[in-house]
């Protein structure tokens, strides 16, 4: 997944969580509107592709995190899942200072839009692509 920027915003506190509730997150300050990446690694953890919003990491404040896991999906990120329950919760890339947040994983409502598909190429035969902006 290639990091956009943080173009479009939402400034109000967002809370998330994974399924189980293993992990609980807080996100402060601006949270970029969702992008959907599908590329292969994407597919692979979500089951599909993944629609993310972004935040400066230092706006994510982990408030609960016993069953959170860290794996190294290249190398130079990672991705933030819980044991417990197999949620998809975070993908960072180690040399940004903003990180990935799995838009799914939020508690509704959330504010934000779905504005833009990145690696679209990588989609598969059975995808539909949202009809907004794609950038691959
Ligand atoms: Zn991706
Ligand atoms: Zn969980």
């Amino acid at each position: 997944m290639k990091s956009t920027g943080l173009t479009q915003s939402h400034s109000a506190q967002l809370t998330g969580s994974c399924l189980c509730g293993g992990v609980r997150y807080r996100l402060d300050g601006q949270a970029r509107d969702v992008v959907n990446c599908f590329c292969g690694q994407c597919q692979k953890t979500s089951g599909h592709y993944v629609a993310a919003t972004r935040v400066a990491k230092t706006d994510l404040t982990i408030e609960q995190g016993d069953t959170l896991r860290w794996y190294d999906s290249s190398k130079e990120a990672k991705r933030g899942f819980c044991r417990q329950c197999g949620g998809n919760l975070f993908w960072d890339n180690n040399t940004e200072d903003s990180i990935s947040i799995m838009a799914g994983t939020l508690d509704k409502p959330t504010g934000l839009q779905t504005t833009l598909n990145i690696n679209t190429e990588d989609a598969s035969d059975y995808q539909l692509i949202p009809e907004i902006k794609s950038l691959d």
